[in-house]
């Protein structure tokens, strides 16, 4: 699924042919008999006295390359077959110059950041079962699929002085075109425009799924993009094509954005979605808490990732902000965090922030394939520095 190339992708490795000796001796017999000794001598190959200059090719005036508006698509892609073929009268024969082909090239390019294959969802290995990491990536391992620092789940963006509205969901900065997969197995219960009265998704695909958690019905929202590869009503399995990355709707730049709703299909169902998609091989994810000194929630509130080994800061992310509103989003009804990392390798980590001027941390253990939860109080007692550390 979600840990293979995609085929394109897919390169074939030249092998060299060796040659076979036969039983017989072959060639080499023919040597050891003397063959060559007294036969035409090869000829010499003549150095090239002019320069070589590569064909150019030719191509006529009125091909002209014309950019292709970029199409909306949407309903259903699958070809249509015409049993009846008409027959047509073959064209006249092209001038050899307007016979070249201009084809779309696959580029391949690179992942922005290489990722160990995902592990395979489902998994729950907290030894109390509160994780549920039941869903795989919306886009392949080679895609851009971690969430943007820059608007996490929960926040208002990166402008304080301009806020966007609350992140219900993640961003995968993607281009266009990138294959937008089903999280999991379930129906599509949306596919196009217009999703719930709000042109802000563009196109979005709206997934119920076959399991619920805690007897609460699960769905997913994949939105933004520039094509849509199912209808409503489909049955789809775990990393099914169901769209492609684009820009429709309210963004900034192309990019799937991904929700998991849980218990009701409205915009103030969600949660985050990084305690949902199954990490890395090798990577967990830190989850938890910041409190005031009276133990209430702190809104939009900075959280640095400090990896303990080398004291560099590998990540940082903001805490949600409530608004005590129905499209407020949400806290794991059993975990109750404000903030998630996700994508963590293995490692010991101190979680750092600052609560009114004060430095709190702790050192949390990231184990493969859970949550490392913390909570972060001033009442609680401050950690030591790590050694050769400011
Ligand atoms: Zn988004």
């Amino acid at each position: 699924m979600n840990a293979q190339p995609t085929p394109s992708l897919r390169t074939i490795i030249p092998t060299e042919q060796q040659p076979t000796e036969d039983s017989s001796g072959g060639w080499q017999a023919i040597l050891r008999a003397g063959f060559g000794s007294n036969s035409t001598p090869l000829p010499t190959i003549q150095p090239l006295l002019t320069p070589f200059a590569p064909p150019t090719l030719v191509i006529s005036g009125d091909t002209d390359v014309v950019a292709i508006p970029p199409v909306e698509v949407s309903g259903d892609l699958r070809p249509t077959i015409n049993a009846i073929v008409t027959p047509t009268r073959p064209a006249p024969t092209p001038s050899p110059a307007a016979t070249i082909e201009i084809t779309a090239q696959s580029v391949t390019r690179p992942p922005s950041v290489w990722q160990p294959p995902p592990l395979v969802p489902p998994i729950s290995r907290d030894p109390l079962g509160r994780d549920h990491y039941w869903f795989s990536r919306p886009v392949d391992s080679n895609a851009t699929n971690y969430a943007l620092f820059s608007y996490p789940y929960g926040s208002r963006g990166p402008q304080k002085d301009n806020p966007w509205r609350i992140h219900n969901g993640v961003d995968m900065p993607n281009p266009i075109g990138q294959t937008v997969r089903a999280a999991g197995p379930g129906t599509v219960l949306w596919a196009g425009g217009g999703f719930q009265n709000t042109f802000s998704y563009g196109n979005a695909i709206f997934i119920k799924h076959d399991f619920g958690y805690r007897g609460q019905t699960l769905y997913t929202l994949y939105a933004h993009l520039s094509a849509v590869l199912v209808t409503a009503g489909e049955i789809v399995n775990a990393g099914d094509p169901i769209g492609l990355v684009g820009n429709t709707g309210r963004v900034s730049g192309p990019h799937v954005h991904f929700e998991v709703r849980m218990g009701g299909e409205r915009y103030g169902d969600t949660y985050n979605p990084l305690l949902w998609m199954v990490p890395y091989v090798g990577h967990g994810v830190i989850a938890g808490r910041v409190m005031d000194g009276r133990g209430n929630l702190i809104n939009d509130h900075l959280v640095t990732v400090r990896d303990w080994r080398t004291g560099l800061v590998t990540d940082s992310v903001t805490t949600y902000i409530y608004e005590d509103t129905p499209s407020d989003v949400n806290a794991d009804p059993l975990w109750g965090e404000n903030f998630v990392v996700a994508d963590v390798p293995v490692g010991r980590y101190e979680v750092i922030t600052s609560v009114d001027g004060q430095r709190v941390s702790k050192i949390i253990d990231v184990v493969e394939g859970t949550t490392a939860f913390v909570e972060l109080s001033p009442l609680e007692p401050a950690t030591a520095q790590p050694a050769g550390t400011p």
